[in-house]
């Protein structure tokens, strides 16, 4: 297995990374700004209340998601300046091209990525 990946690759990865951060910035940025309408709309009844705390629930989860990938994606990119990108956080083995593929910002390996999720699992 290849080491290093190759330049195209990488740069590749660094315009995927860098546009993923563009779309996650400006879907915060909106979702901001669709908070701050609806709270002019009518306060009515109890109903409406409710449905907008569930609202207000459901963007903040989804912010810190998104936080999550674009520390995760701020970090992908730091790495690829320092050559280490595509190494796993965890047990430092490369993570296949395949995978970087399918989530270009992940930390780690499948098997690290795993054991992260179901500790109990762990042999
Ligand atoms: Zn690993």
């Amino acid at each position: 297995m290849e080491i290093t990946m190759n330049k195209k690759d990488l740069a590749n990865f660094k315009k995927i990374l860098i546009q993923k951060r563009t779309e996650l910035l400006n879907k915060t940025n909106n979702a901001h700004r669709e908070m701050d309408t609806d709270s002019d709309i009518n306060v009515g009844d109890e109903i409406d209340t409710a449905s907008q705390n569930n609202e207000k629930e459901m963007y903040f989860e989804l912010a810190v998601n998104d936080k999550i990938a674009l520390d995760a994606i701020n970090d992908a990119l730091a790495k690829i300046e320092k050559n280490t990108y595509g190494k796993c956080e965890c047990c430092n083995n490369i993570i296949p091209v395949e995978r970087l593929k399918a989530i270009s910002w992940t930390r780690y390996c499948v098997q690290c990525q795993e054991e992260a999720e179901n500790p109990k699992n762990k042999k």
